[in-house]
């Protein structure tokens, strides 16, 4: 099996990653696991935050490293809270003072147009000069209150616009098909076969 690490402890992210990448022979290691530390974010872009936490995973390791980063870009706040969504309202992080933070901040507002963004990165080496990316977008609005109770983070004050539902009140099986990260991931699975001759 090709080892790669997942810059990241999230262990729902590694079952999910682990269970689709599995078939391709790769193997998904934890960083944690290995003793490497939390890399620092500091960009305004996810994907310049996505790279920078694969390729420390990289160096630390001297192993291929895949990373993401995520969150939501409502359009009538130049696309904020954007890389910040897990700490809008500052720290401790809190879901739900961040919905009550975006609410307010929505106040009045008619343009709700918003959308979830997932941004996956696999570095093959520290200096992969060609790292495989991948992007995945969830088109919605913000609704004027809370809907649902599943899911996590800004889901009940996200309406899917194809379904009309909010993304709390979606089943998680058919979150996860209409989902940034669901995107994400299966364009990274396509570049993984198309590009990284190694695992084919
Ligand atoms: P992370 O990249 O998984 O750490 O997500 C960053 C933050 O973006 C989360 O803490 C949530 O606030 C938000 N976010 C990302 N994906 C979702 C989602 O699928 N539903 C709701 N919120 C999300």
């Amino acid at each position: 099996m090709q080892k790669l690490i997942l810059a990241s402890n999230n262990a729902k992210k590694l079952k999910e990653l682990s269970a689709l990448l599995s078939p391709l022979g790769i193997a998904l290691i934890p960083q944690g696991e290995l003793g490497v530390s939390e890399a620092e974010e500091p960009h305004c872009t996810f994907l310049e935050n996505a790279l920078a936490k694969a390729r420390h995973a990289a160096a630390a390791t001297g192993l291929p490293a895949l990373a993401d980063d995520s969150g939501l870009c409502v359009d009538a706040l130049l696309g904020a809270p954007g890389v910040q969504s897990a700490r809008y309202a500052g720290e401790p992080k809190s879901d739900a003072r961040n919905n009550e933070k975006l609410l307010a901040a929505l106040q009045n507002e008619r343009n709700r147009r918003a959308r979830f963004v997932s941004l996956l990165v696999l570095v093959r080496h520290a200096e992969d000069p060609q790292p495989l990316v991948a992007e995945g977008e969830w088109q919605g609005e913000i609704l004027h209150a809370p809907r649902g109770e599943g899911g996590f983070g800004y889901d009940p004050l996200f309406l899917d616009l194809e379904s009309g539902v909010a993304s709390a009140e979606l089943p998680p099986e058919v979150k996860n098909q209409r989902s940034h990260r669901g995107k994400a991931i299966a364009a990274l699975l396509v570049k993984i076969r198309e590009q990284w001759t190694d695992v084919r």
